[in-house]
């Protein structure tokens, strides 16, 4: 292959060098709506005027049309590429995918098909001649018809992205339209340029100049898009939240415009776009001027607003965040509005009503302490005069009264027993529980707690053994009657619901913490499934909840035990299997003293 050199070709390398520059530009910045677009343009442009350098470079006919077809590749990609750009930019909300692509880019193949297949048809190039007579060599070509069905295809593309550019210019305001302006003016040079080569005064070029003309047409949408940097910063924000969102999202750059909003946020102002976009923020938000003055200079916020509206009162989250670009210079701040009026309505409710309840809770405990001491009173001298009278009937001749007696004070007994646990209850809910520390010899707490639970015992012909693992004179400074309180609860429970069993007791030091001691009461009696150990705690819980009750009891011992031991900075904990038994372990510190003792006697709520 021979080359010759004309000075054509210097403008061409110039402006193919500028082409691929703005294309490698463009491409650094592709987050950015319409870059893509851009740089299949400025790739087809350059790839278009690389391959027209050699083809008038070249010497002969079949080198000139070798590199003319190469050329074709850009010539059909370009304005298909330059209709996108126009589909994007002028709408950047979508990208334009390789799928929308598709069917825009069946002619430019059939096209290229056509042009590399000349030879065998002449529909494209119905003459070709090499022109030598000049100073230099160059192709001369009569159209064929296909040529002018690829240059109707091209204007129609053009035009359409022309029609947009200019209709999104008449629609937007402030200093998105000079930005627009900017690319609509750059699409005039291939029009008219264009038009001159094909037409009939076409001999006033040697070289076709259309390709010079799309570059200075790259190079205006290169400064439409990046120029003011006013994209710089809203796709940013685009890319990481999405258009749909609840969230009003407004992007403002360093001189205070806004210059990105979503739908969102659009809604929250009432205004149409053209109204918001490219304008200073005491303009867009000029009913909400108090927060423009307070978060004018604010780079960084999250915080609750309030603010009335027609009698109305609105709560947002506010959230000021600063957006840099990749050298860490603050490009403008992203603005995020939440309304969560419903939700705060909703909490202020929620709050009402658990104040609420929280008091009626303080009034149902304070009853029950008053009502439960009431009763009391009248309970213990019933108790007490049956007492009495069983003793001086015992010496009458009435076999059944002492009996009937007995009977009238073991309920008054029972009675008595339930309106303490009651009362411990509701003192320990309503923070009244206090403790009255002593120290005390375990040895003698363990056999007290022994001879009363004995009678349980033998009801149910159980037998209890006790493992005492610790000094026999060691002594515990705690309340001495919540200890035996506890204790006894655990036993008797052990005893009520174990049948013909052994019961275990077992007193030592805690094996995680010398500083406590452990009381272990394991039974062999009917257990606790996994489910109702969780609850086991709860006042008023019962395993047997059936109306034929076969235990009796009320279920607020384990939930009075749980809390003395809480109260005491001690713990309880159960491990139960249906059938198999059950095992409590108490634990308890060796020394209570008065300031370990939780403030104002709290306890967890269960
Ligand atoms: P009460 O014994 O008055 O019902 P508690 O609070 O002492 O109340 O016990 C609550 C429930 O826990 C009991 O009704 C019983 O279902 C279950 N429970 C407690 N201790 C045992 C145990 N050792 N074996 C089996 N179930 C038990």
């Amino acid at each position: 292959m021979t080359w010759q050199y004309t000075p054509y070709i210097i403008p061409i390398l110039i402006a193919s060098i500028v082409s691929f520059t703005v294309a490698i530009l463009a491409w650094k910045r592709r987050a950015i709506y319409g870059a893509t677009p851009l740089v299949v343009l400025m790739v087809s442009i350059t790839q278009w005027m690389v391959a027209y350098i050699l083809e008038i470079g070249s010497t002969t006919t079949a080198s000139n049309l070798l590199w003319a077809n190469i050329a074709y590749i850009g010539i059909v990609l370009g304005p298909v590429a330059w209709m996108f750009f126009a589909i994007e930019y002028t709408n950047p909300i979508k990208k334009v995918t390789l799928r929308t692509a598709v069917p825009f880019l069946i002619e430019p193949a059939f096209i290229l098909l056509v042009a590399w297949t000349d030879n065998l048809h002449h529909l494209f190039r119905a003459t070709v001649a090499l022109d030598v007579s000049g100073p230099f060599a160059y192709l001369v070509i009569t159209r064929g018809p296909l040529f002018w069905v690829h240059v109707a295809y091209s204007y129609g593309v053009l035009t359409y992205g022309t029609y947009r550019l200019i209709r999104a210019y008449f629609h937007t305001s402030g200093i998105y339209r000079a930005q627009i302006g900017v690319s609509v003016l750059g699409t005039f040079a291939p029009w008219i340029i264009n038009i001159l080569y094909i037409s009939p005064a076409a001999s006033l070029f040697i070289i076709d100049p259309t390709p010079i003309a799309f570059m200075v047409t790259g190079v205006m949408f290169a400064w439409g898009i990046f120029g003011y940097r006013l994209m710089d910063i809203s796709p940013v924000a685009r890319n990481s939240v999405i258009e749909q969102m609840d969230d009003g999202m407004f992007v403002v750059d360093t001189l205070n415009r806004v210059v990105d909003i979503n739908a969102a946020a659009q809604a929250v102002l009432r205004k149409p776009i053209d109204r918001i976009i490219g304008l200073p923020i005491e303009e867009v938000f000029d009913e909400w001027s108090h927060l423009v003055e307070q978060y004018r200079d604010v780079e960084r916020a999250n915080t609750q607003i309030r603010f009335s509206n027609g009698g109305q009162t609105h709560f947002y989250n506010l959230n000021i965040s600063p957006l840099h670009d990749k050298q860490g210079r603050v490009t403008g701040r992203l603005v995020m509005l939440y309304n969560n009026t419903e939700q705060r309505m909703a909490e202020i409710a929620l709050r009402e009503a658990k104040e609420a309840a929280e008091a009626a809770n303080r009034a149902k405990s304070t009853f029950l302490a008053n009502m439960s001491h009431e009763l009391r009173t009248p309970l213990t001298a019933i108790i007490g005069y049956s007492e009495l009278l069983q003793e001086q009937t015992a010496v009458m001749d009435d076999t059944n009264l002492p009996q009937r007696l007995q009977k009238i004070s073991v309920s008054a007994d029972h009675l008595l027993h339930i309106i303490n646990d009651l009362l411990d209850l509701s003192k320990v809910e309503a923070g009244q529980m206090t403790l009255s520390i002593s120290s005390f010899n375990v040895t003698s707490v363990i056999e007290s707690v022994q001879v009363v639970v004995q009678p349980t015992l033998a009801e149910n012909n159980n037998h209890l053994t006790v493992h005492f693992n610790l000094d026999t004179d060691l002594t515990m400074e705690a309340d001495q009657a919540k200890v035996r309180q506890i204790l006894l609860n655990i036993l008797h429970n052990a005893a009520k619901f174990t049948k013909d069993g052994e019961i275990v007791l077992t007193v030592q030091h805690d094996p995680a913490d010398a500083s406590q001691i452990m009381f272990q009461i394991t039974d062999n009696g009917i257990g606790i499934s996994e489910i109702q150990v969780k609850q086991l705690f709860r006042p008023f819980f019962q395993a047997d909840l059936s109306p034929t009750r076969r235990y009796g009891g009320t279920g607020l011992g384990l939930a009075i035990s749980y809390h003395l031991c809480k109260l005491m900075n001690g713990d309880i904990q159960v491990q139960s299997k249906l059938g198999e038994g059950t095992c409590f372990n108490i634990f308890l510190p060796l020394v209570t003293s008065e300031k370990t003792i939780s403030a104002n006697g709290e306890t967890a709520h269960l």
